[in-house]
């Protein structure tokens, strides 16, 4: 607590006094976040030790630094001076929501997550960075979520897929810079911001499409398996775990999943036929810009009344019929966009 006659506040007088500035308008005031940054690295200590366990440092410094970005060490955090000031009062460039949700809500906890993901288990080489950096990114994700709801989640993966399928210079989206594994190769000339845009946005996204495939319960299972039995980890090793907490399905151990999405490049353009006929619910999926080897599982939600289920179904250049036993006329069936790195297509 500052004394109530700051001697250092007299000898100094406020800039805004000088200057007849309106601090509330015309100058930010990082002072005034710091209970919420305190607030919020709280949240997600509890929350990171409560899914992952407790983090071997039990000491945590966050200091900030001029510029754009935040950096873990372990015990010490890195915090650009752009996370210290209140999203409103941030340079008018950076007041689009996906810049304010960059700086008050995602950055700091991202830094906080290198404790576990970064830290206490590291990339095996530099091919599996992206699994430290979206295992980071998508924890920060999950608090958002748990603190503002699904919309938020769902709000920036919407903003990284549109990021992804901006088109490069050479008229290529940066989605197509190379495969994830490449790491610091995806960055180009071609393609100056392929190795963040993949790295990041498309690796959060990969770590959210796996999520919905194994449901909350076990994702959450495989991510506690990772923090406390693994110093290194590379992205085959990642998949054999991944794949034992998948559900027996077509694809139950993510082959598919990591050939195309992991491995290999594309974002498809999906549509969806379907009629409800015998109480059945047939139908067909056919993807567009992507290779014809590209195939991928897509969510199908079906609601019947109050109940929606969620049906894993491929693609593929020629169409892939399906058929779903069902024995009331749905209300509704749709490609769940929310859950997969896809456009959907009427
Ligand atoms: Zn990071």
């Amino acid at each position: 607590m500052p004394p109530p006659d700051d001697p250092f506040a007299r000898r100094h007088p406020k800039a805004t006094d000088v200057l007849g500035l309106s601090p509330a308008r015309d100058l930010p005031d990082p002072a005034a976040r710091m209970d919420e940054l305190t607030r919020n690295l709280l949240d997600t200590l509890d929350f990171m030790t409560e899914e992952f366990g407790p983090s071997p440092i039990r000491n945590l410094a966050i200091t900030p630094i001029p510029g754009g970005f935040g950096q873990g060490f372990p015990g010490l955090v890195y915090l650009s001076t752009l996370a210290y000031v209140n999203p409103g009062q941030l340079p008018p460039p950076l007041r689009e929501r996906s810049e304010q949700t960059f700086y008050s809500e995602l950055l700091e906890t991202h830094e906080v997550a290198h404790q576990w993901w970064g830290n206490l288990v590291v990339p095996a080489s530099y091919h599996d960075d992206w699994l430290i950096e979206s295992l980071a990114n998508y924890s920060a994700l999950l608090l958002l979520e748990r603190k503002k709801g699904v919309k938020a989640l769902d709000a920036v993966l919407d903003d990284y897929r549109t990021h992804l399928l901006a088109k490069t210079d050479t008229g290529r989206t940066l989605e197509s810079a190379g495969p994830i594994v490449w790491g610091y190769r995806l960055e180009s000339s071609l393609a100056p911001d392929g190795w963040r845009t993949v790295t990041y946005e498309k690796g959060t996204w990969i770590i959210h499409m796996l999520r919905r495939r194994l449901g909350d319960e076990k994702f959450l299972a495989l991510l506690r398996e990772v923090s406390s039995h693994h110093h290194s980890i590379s992205t085959d090793e990642f998949r054999d775990l991944a794949r034992q907490y998948a559900p027996k399905s077509p694809d139950s151990d993510l082959k598919i999943f990591f050939d195309n999405w992991v491995y290999g490049t594309g974002v498809p353009s999906v549509k969806l036929s379907y009629v409800w006929r015998g109480a059945k619910l047939s139908g067909a999926l056919v993807q567009r810009d992507v290779d014809d080897a590209f195939t991928a599982y897509v969510p199908v939600e079906v609601q019947t009344g109050s109940k929606s289920d969620v049906y894993w179904l491929p693609t593929g250049s020629d169409p892939v019929a399906f058929s779903i036993p069902l024995k009331s006329a749905p209300t509704k069936v749709s490609l769940l966009a929310a859950n997969c790195l896809m456009i959907t297509s009427k």
